[in-house]
């Protein structure tokens, strides 16, 4: 890994009234890495992607992706806070899948996949609906572009939510436990959609509570508590001989 870390937090902090929910997060992601986060709820995990996807403004430290400071844009030497029309555009290059798909109810697969690229892209709608279809079958489900999500399993909806995140061809892909809200016979098909993207060489930073995953798909697993990164490293090492008593702790109710 080389250059400059696609995502990069230095001392971030963020709170919500008296929560500390992060207390000064150190992290980097570099291209094509794939980084799995682990750590007991309420440890800042969610909080931390949703800075990074500008759904969040951090409090202090600093918070870069692809070089660029989140929420700022610099011109003259100064600081300036980034407009709503600029967050949308660099939002835009970043896909995000949540724990309950979050779906637009009301439009068939297919449309929720070429919406956004039509929208904020403004790409022509013939290769829209093209790649669309291409990414549906990458999937698994390129019969379903017709159906509504209501039709669809947990899992397929899953797997509709991370094609509609791809539709946008974006550089990060953030996931927020994406198969916990899953009835368990259908984690398999969409942590296989994953795993495959990690295989591809897909920038990924993916909160999980799924050992298996992260001990086959992740580079390095990072695991934060009480707002903090605790300790970090690669999946053997991580889980064969954590250092941390936390992580040892976290680790022998999850394994
Ligand atoms: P995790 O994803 O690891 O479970 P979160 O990032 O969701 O943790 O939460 C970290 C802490 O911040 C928790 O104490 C949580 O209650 C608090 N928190 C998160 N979002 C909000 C919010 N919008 N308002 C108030 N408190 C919040
Ligand atoms: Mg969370």
């Amino acid at each position: 890994m080389t250059g400059e870390p696609l995502v990069r937090a230095q001392g971030v902090t963020k709170n919500f009234g008296s929560v500390q929910a992060l207390r000064g997060v150190d992290l980097e992601v570099f291209r094509g890495e794939v980084v799995c986060l682990i750590g007991p709820s309420g440890s800042g995990k969610s909080t931390l992607l949703r800075c990074v996807n500008h759904l969040e403004k951090v409090d202090s430290g600093r918070l870069t992706v692809d070089g660029e400071l989140v929420g700022y844009r610099r011109a003259r030497g100064k600081l300036y806070e980034l407009r709503e029309k600029e967050i949308c555009r660099r939002r835009a290059d970043i896909g995000m899948v949540f724990q309950n798909f979050n779906l637009f109810p009301h439009l068939t697969v297919l449309e929720n996949l070429i919406e956004a690229p039509l929208r904020v892209r403004r790409e022509p709608k013939a290769q829209v609906v093209d790649r669309a279809r291409a990414l549906l079958g990458r999937v698994g489900l390129a019969d379903k572009a017709d159906a509504h999500p209501a039709q669809l399993s947990g899992g397929q909806q899953q797997r509709v939510a991370i094609a509609r995140a791809l539709a946008m061809r974006p550089t990060l892909m953030l996931f927020d436990e994406p198969t916990s809200a899953l009835d368990p016979e259908l984690v398999g098909e969409v942590l296989d959609v994953m795993h495959g993207l990690a295989e591809e060489g897909m920038t990924m930073l993916v909160v999980t509570h799924e050992m298996g995953f992260a001990r086959e798909s992740a580079d390095r697993v990072v695991f934060m508590a009480d707002g903090a990164v605790v300790e970090s490293g690669p999946p053997g090492e991580l889980f064969g001989s954590p250092k941390h008593p936390r992580t040892r702790a976290f680790l022998s109710k999850v394994l």
